[in-house]
């Protein structure tokens, strides 16, 4: 049995992974385009910033531990072509040297590209790069070029376009390593994976740390700036009340967004859906024989969504897990994604699980949010944290439908919100969640910990009105 995986990120080595540990006879050959495989390019901004002190520590495992693990890893090779029918994939090494790998069962774990807007200066025979300091960010190699610039250019001053979780992540990181940062969102408010009131708040924690925070401002181009100003490159925006912007910088990262890397599998005849990802059943299969894929290149089977598209790294992990297990002829299926995610900035964290009340709406539940506030352990034991919640449930039967939170980054806002993750996953009511058995010493909580007092904030309120 011969098992090929395209792509050496989260979901091509979960599914080499799991393949080896369930089968060690296994041969598995893990395709990978560039030379590193299983980085965290969740951890990009932690080196860039300079907490993470050598890019090499950005590997989940080395390239000797995947070897260990009885893998063949075939760096620097691109998949060209997949010959269905005969069960062969086309790949070329970094000199374009051909060659034909047979497989048995094939998964297909692309991922996804950094999404390219329009903006002039982007695009075209005179776009702006990496060596004018003008960066999209997605993989190992866009790292090493922002650093370079780092490095190199020793810019005093960044733009950055998109104030989304990676576009807040670099704001942090950039500010670190000393950088006078200009963010601008488009829409009306930061982080517009949560409701604007928390949004809000992310955009005041930026601010208190020298970010300037341009929301609804639409970059329009990217230029070279004349010399003599006061920055390398001039961003020209319009602000929500149509008014211009011009910001100068000595770099610009523009980070909106993925979009699935989905062209080899779609050439195959794989079916696209939503976004253009690939279509995949629970166990993870495509509608080609022998064709499994998983993480960001496919649509995500959501709990309460249904069909989604949603690029995370955790629901990457365990969509290759499933591949893996079900391309030796397993039936194990993917449980779905929450959208549970939450993200540093600074020193607070903002998170969200579940559904917000238009998503909630578009899938036909009747939503209510309640916003309530409790701190996060005995506020007489020094050091506590006010967290902001906002909890989502449907006003006729009561169900928890999502939960977001803010606050300070040693309040465990990531493994509260993972309470919250865990109560929807098991079709709780809100409620319920007061009846959890949950731990408590003054120190690190309450003796009803902070999501259980949101939970009857929001009890309280559906009740009495
Ligand atoms: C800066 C940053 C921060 C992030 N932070 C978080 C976070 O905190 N939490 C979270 O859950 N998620 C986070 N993510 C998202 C997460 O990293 C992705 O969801 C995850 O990496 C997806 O994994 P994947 O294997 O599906 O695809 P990708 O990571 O996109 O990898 C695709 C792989 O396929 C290879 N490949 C593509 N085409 C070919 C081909 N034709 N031939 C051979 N190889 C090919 C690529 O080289 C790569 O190895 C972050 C992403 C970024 C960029």
């Amino acid at each position: 049995m011969h098992l090929v995986m395209i792509g050496g990120s989260d979901a091509g080595i979960s599914a080499a992974l799991r393949a080896r540990e369930l089968n060690p006879g296994a041969d598995v050959t893990v395709v990978v385009a560039d030379a590193f495989p299983n980085f965290s390019i969740c951890g990009i901004p932690y080196y860039v910033s300079g907490e993470v002190t050598h890019w090499r520590n950005l590997a989940h495992r080395t390239i000797a531990d995947l070897e260990a693990a009885g893998m063949w890893l075939r760096l620097d090779t691109t998949a060209r072509r997949i010959d269905v029918p005969a069960r062969k994939l086309l790949v070329t090494d970094a000199d374009g040297k051909e060659e034909l790998l047979a497989y048995d069962q094939l998964i297909v774990g692309t991922g996804a590209v950094p999404v390219r807007p329009p903006i002039a200066g982007l695009d075209g025979a005179d776009a702006l790069g990496a060596d004018d300091g003008v960066h999209l960010l997605h993989s190992m190699g866009d790292t090493f070029a922002v650093v370079r610039t780092l490095e190199n250019g020793a810019p005093a001053s960044a733009v950055i376009v998109g104030g989304g979780y990676i576009g807040l992540e670099m704001a942090d990181a950039l500010t670190v390593r000393g950088l006078a940062v200009t963010q601008m969102e488009q829409l009306p408010e930061v982080l517009p994976t949560v409701d604007p009131s928390l949004g809000a708040l992310v955009h005041a924690e930026l601010a208190t740390h020298g970010v300037e925070v341009l929301a609804g401002t639409t970059v329009q181009q990217i230029s070279r700036a004349a010399p003599g100003q006061a920055g390398r490159l001039a961003v020209q925006a319009t602000a929500a009340d149509g008014a211009p912007v011009t910001r100068l910088a000595d770099m610009v990262l523009v980070v909106v967004g993925v979009r699935p890397d989905t062209a080899l599998a779609a050439e195959a005849g794989a079916m696209l859906g939503l976004k253009r990802a690939i279509a995949v059943d629970k166990e993870m299969r495509t509608n080609l024989p022998d064709v499994f894929a998983a993480g960001d290149c496919v649509i995500t089977h959501h709990r309460l969504l249904g069909k989604t598209y949603l690029p995370l790294g955790t629901t990457a992990h365990k969509q290759g897990r499933v591949a893996g297990e079900n391309a030796l002829g397993g039936n194990r299926l993917f449980a779905g994604s929450l959208g549970t995610q939450v993200v540093k900035i600074f020193d607070q964290a903002a998170a969200r699980t579940g559904l917000r009340d238009h998503e909630a709406e578009t899938a036909g539940f009747d939503p209510v949010t309640i916003e309530s506030a409790a701190d996060d352990h005995k506020a007489y034991y020094p050091g506590s944290h006010r967290i902001t919640m906002r909890v989502t449930g449907d006003r006729g039967t009561g169900r928890l439908l999502g939960m977001q939170l803010f606050g300070h980054k040693n309040a465990e806002i990531a493994k509260r919100i993972d309470i919250a993750a865990t109560a929807i996953f098991q079709h709780m009511t809100v409620d319920a969640v007061s009846d959890l058995d949950l731990s408590y010493t003054p120190p690190l909580g309450s003796p009803w910990e902070a999501v259980q007092m949101g939970a009857q904030a929001w009890v309280r309120d559906i009740c009495w009105h």
